[in-house]
């Protein structure tokens, strides 16, 4: 195959026929194409992109690069939810084992971090213990067994994701919509899974920097899987600000128990709520919005939820001891520094891109493809838009590494909140669903 050809091709703006595409992606995963090139393959489709018969070939080419999961059959269907990326996201980890209390099988197969955005598979590795590498046999066993399994790419499911979007990360190559809609949906479809939720956010520190770019990612994701047979709907949701109090993969992993306990914080809650409501709608479990919701906060609050996610933790190996212990300590990174202010006021801003760029020199994320994450690194005690403050308090706690990194973060956060004399109406957090 002449992959320079292909690369020219994307350049000019020419469509590749689905052939081509099919042998672009089992060429590369079968390590026949020089990442040089895949990188200038995939520069030219960010800045050129694909018509929606490319979009649909790279994305089953993609699936096709590894095994479809086979389930039994059974009542509960399967399902799914994936976001494109925030700071703070950490709706998954609590989503996930709700899911499981209400009736629904999930084989969640999430990524690592991109670029700023931090990516669940980093959260669960900051789990002692803790296994993201499960087999196809390993993920439909347990996705049976206990309803529930959160899994990374693997040799066997969608491989060729496994290894592009690595490669996106470090050569700016991740905001495209093609690239996005194949990279989620070849994970989705390998899946199986008959309904989707899928949380497409737009603002700052997303790859969609408007409503009208996330509205154009969410239609090309929602048009695809519904082609695929799979029910999906798409919450766009704002990304300015970071979600929840906490960035940074080990802190949000307890803040997301924190959610699975009813312990807040209010954005997080809402959109885990949100995202079961929309699958308990799309599954026909539920007829109307309101009651759905109603129905996943009523089973949060039964306490079925926490006790899955222990499930959860025990089936994938990780060490309930050291999470416990983890767990009851405020502090597991070497240096804590509260950041605090001298002004006094409410707070219209906290810039959730620089927030992201922080977490990420800290440790928490990848500057280059073979980056160590530092688990416990990050942000918390987050001040949130429109809450008041006064002089001395804390806007904010840095965890790192070393003293030097800490001084770094609390410089730069000073840049980071932004503030008013009088409380300013706070913008919706989901703004449409599609
Ligand atoms: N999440 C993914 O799985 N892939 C992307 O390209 C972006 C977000």
């Amino acid at each position: 195959m002449n992959f320079l050809s292909c690369i020219e091709a994307k350049r000019t703006g020419d469509a590749l026929s689905p052939k081509q595409v099919r042998a672009v992606i089992a060429e590369y995963t079968a390590g026949n194409i020089a990442d040089y090139q895949m990188s200038a393959f995939l520069m030219a489709i960010c800045c050129r992109g694909m018509n929606p018969d490319e979009i649909t070939a790279l994305t089953l080419a993609m699936r096709d690069s590894g095994k479809v999961l086979k389930f039994p059959e059974d009542d509960r269907p399967i399902v799914d939810k994936h976001s494109t990326g925030g700071v703070g996201d950490k709706v998954s980890i609590a989503l996930a084992p709700l899911l499981a209390c209400l009736g629904f099988r999930v084989p969640m197969i999430s990524g690592h971090g991109l670029g700023i955005t931090g990516g669940t598979l980093d959260k669960l590795e900051s789990i002692p213990g803790f296994t993201t590498q499960l087999t196809n046999e390993q993920i439909v066993s347990q996705v049976q067994r206990i309803g529930v399994a959160l899994g990374g790419q693997t040799s066997e499911i969608a491989p060729a994701d496994k290894a592009l979007y690595a490669l996106r990360d470090v050569t700016g190559t991740v905001t495209s919509i093609p690239l996005i809609t194949a990279s989620i949906l070849s994970k989705k479809l390998a899946e199986n899974i008959d309904a989707l939720v899928m949380d497409v956010k737009f603002g700052k520190a997303a790859f969609m920097k408007d409503q009208e770019q996330a509205h154009g990612l969410a239609q090309s994701i929602v048009q695809l899987a519904s082609e695929c047979g799979v029910r999906t709907s798409a919450l766009l949701t704002r990304m300015d600000t970071p979600l929840g109090r906490t960035a940074g993969n080990w802190l949000e992993v307890k803040e997301a128990v924190a959610c699975l306990d009813c312990r807040g914080p209010e954005d997080l809650e809402e959109l885990v709520s949100t995202c079961a409501a929309e699958l308990l709608i799309q599954s026909g479990k539920s007829s109307n919005k309101t009651e759905a919701k109603q129905l996943a906060q009523e089973e949060m609050v039964s306490g079925r939820p926490r006790k899955k996610f222990d499930e959860l933790l025990a089936a994938q190996g990780a060490d309930i001891q050291s999470f416990n212990d983890k767990m009851t300590q405020d502090i597991t990174a070497p240096v804590v520094r509260e950041f605090t202010t001298s002004a006094e006021g409410f707070i219209t801003t906290c810039d959730a891109q620089l927030v992201g760029q922080i977490v990420r020199d800290l440790g928490g994320g990848r500057l280059i493809k073979d980056s160590v994450i530092q688990p416990d690194v990050g942000i918390d005690l987050l001040i949130k838009p429109g809450e008041v403050f006064g002089r001395g308090s804390i806007l904010a706690r840095v965890h790192s590494m070393n003293e030097e990194n800490a001084d770094s973060a609390c410089n730069r956060l000073s840049s980071a909140f932004e503030h008013a004399d009088e409380p300013l109406p706070q913008p919706q957090l989901i703004l449409q669903v599609i």
